[in-house]
């Protein structure tokens, strides 16, 4: 058989591979995503912050500009695909004599860099500290505005949808293995047979070095674990961190950060790691985050759960976006570490401009795709009207969370094939009981529903069973 032939092949379903594939597919294009796992943003998105970040040393690298035009494009991004974002403050707390003394001097260093990219800094005195933030403890703070917080699983399953409506083709279970440079044609070779493309982008995050190397790339990923923890309650109504030390970091430090939907996070921490597929929450992680937070805050709710990401960092430090180099037709997107999620509207810009350059014509699509009309969830139509909901909406399967039947359905009706789908589609299982009371449920509803049997089953992918095999 013929190998499958299009104008874009995008490799990965991560963040910065379907905003690519949403952007591009506003112009007339035969675009595929290739994707190994089950699900879209079951790879490094799958287990951040969701901040959407301001300050990001180093002050010129290219995801600290990046992630600037990001954050600006975020809330045209959040109207058009109606998802869940808090625009709130960042805090940076002095909590001792000498985090005050140094106060002044990163307030200039930041006022100077963030005001001409047009976010204002000032700094907070204790007392309006107090009245802003009544949890934290500190003597006075710097104040950043421009942050943000978003449903990242929202993003992409929403991201997925738009792409997918306006006729991208995924193929999830997947896995790209080689590329090949024939004449003006890149075939990928992929465990489900060859695709080919004229265009190629390597947006495979900590698989992207290893397809890049295939066609003379070098850059090298050293994975970098991120351990966070879960509140069940709010805590704070800006991000809040401590002043940070003057000694450059690879990292911003994380923070205390309240989630859209009613929880904190803690962290990430920042520690190396020998593997990439590495989700381990070690003691010493979670001790490191409590200690940087614990004088921070007056602890409010209980701690919930606490899970780890992995960073695909090199050790440069930066994003590489850059064109391979035996060919302009491929795109390697390598070292997409923090802040990706908030750089990523940014990034498919700048691919985009760069297919430009490499020559694929870009004709706006002369046909405007229906609108997609989104579902208003349960958990959002009772904080509107608490008695004004029937049928499967008023089958509520997760009390915590407010996740009703017809949210599952909504959730397998559009691509939901693993429990994993279900839980970050809907946020099934994420409250204070941290599904207790609703995972079994949940698992009976979708065997009703999806008419497969319990042995088939899958908590995200590949081999995770639900069910004991015998
Ligand atoms: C702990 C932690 C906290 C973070 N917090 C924040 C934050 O608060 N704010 C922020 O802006 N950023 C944050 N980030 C960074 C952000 O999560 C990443 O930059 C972003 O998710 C990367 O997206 P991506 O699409 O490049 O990669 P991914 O999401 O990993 O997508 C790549 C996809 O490619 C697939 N793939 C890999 N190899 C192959 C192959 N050979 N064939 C087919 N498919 C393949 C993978 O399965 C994956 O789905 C954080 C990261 C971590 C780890």
């Amino acid at each position: 058989m013929e190998p499958r032939r299009y104008d874009v092949a995008i490799i990965g379903a991560g963040v910065a591979g379907l905003f690519i594939a949403h952007e591009l597919s506003k112009f007339n294009l035969s675009i595929a995503v290739i994707e190994k796992e089950a699900e879209p943003g079951f790879g490094v998105s799958k287990g951040h912050a969701g901040v959407l970040h301001v300050v990001q040393p180093p002050f010129n690298s290219l995801k600290s500009m990046l992630a600037v035009k990001g954050n600006r494009l975020y809330d045209r991004v959040a109207r058009e695909l109606g998802v869940s974002m808090l625009r709130l403050p960042a805090l940076l707390v002095a909590r001792s004599g000498i985090e005050l003394a140094i106060l002044p001097l990163v307030y200039v260093v930041l006022k100077i860099i963030y005001q001409i990219r047009g976010f204002d800094i000032s700094i907070v005195s204790g007392r309006r500290l107090r009245l802003l933030e009544p949890n934290v403890e500190g003597y006075a703070a710097i104040m950043i505005q421009g942050y943000g917080v978003i449903d990242s699983f929202e993003l992409i399953d929403r991201l997925y949808r738009s792409s997918r409506a306006r006729g991208v083709e995924f193929m999830f279970k997947t896995e790209a293995r080689d590329l090949k440079i024939e004449d003006d044609t890149i075939v990928i070779e992929t465990t489900r047979g060859s695709i080919r493309a004229r265009y190629v982008i390597n947006a495979a995050g900590l698989g992207s070095d290893t397809l890049a190397s295939r066609v003379g790339g070098s850059e090298r990923i050293e994975p970098h674990l991120g351990v966070m923890l879960v509140f069940d309650k709010p805590q704070t109504r800006s991000i809040v961190a401590p002043i940070p030390t003057l000694k450059p970091a690879r990292t911003k430090g994380g923070g205390i950060i309240p989630m859209p939907w009613g929880s904190t996070i803690w962290g990430p921490s920042f520690a190396p790691t020998g593997s990439r597929e590495d989700r381990g929450v070690r003691a010493e992680h979670v001790i490191d985050v409590i200690r940087k937070f614990k004088d921070l805050v007056r602890i409010k709710g209980r701690l919930v759960k606490a899970y780890a990401g992995v960073r695909p960092s090199t050790p440069k430090g930066d994003f590489s976006i850059s064109y391979s180099p035996q060919t302009r037709r491929i795109i390697n997107l390598v070292g997409i570490e923090s802040p990706g999620l908030t750089a990523a509207p940014a990034i498919a810009l700048m691919v985009i401009g760069m297919l430009k350059t490499a020559g694929l014509e870009l004709t706006v699509a002369g046909k405007t795709p229906q609108k997609i009309v989104w579902r208003i969830s349960t958990r959002a139509r009772l904080a509107i009207n608490p008695s004004g909901i029937e049928g499967h909406e008023g089958v509520i399967i997760c009390p915590c969370m407010k996740v009703s039947l017809a949210d599952i359905i909504d959730a397998i009706e559009n691509g939901a094939s693993t429990l994993d789908g279900i839980i970050f589609r809907t946020k099934l299982g994420m409250g204070s009981c941290q599904g207790q009371h609703c995972i079994g449920r949940a698992i009976i509803a979708m065997l009703r529903l999806t008419r497969k049997k319990p042995e088939d089953l899958v908590k995200s992918g590949e081999a995770s069973w639900l069910v004991e095999r015998l």
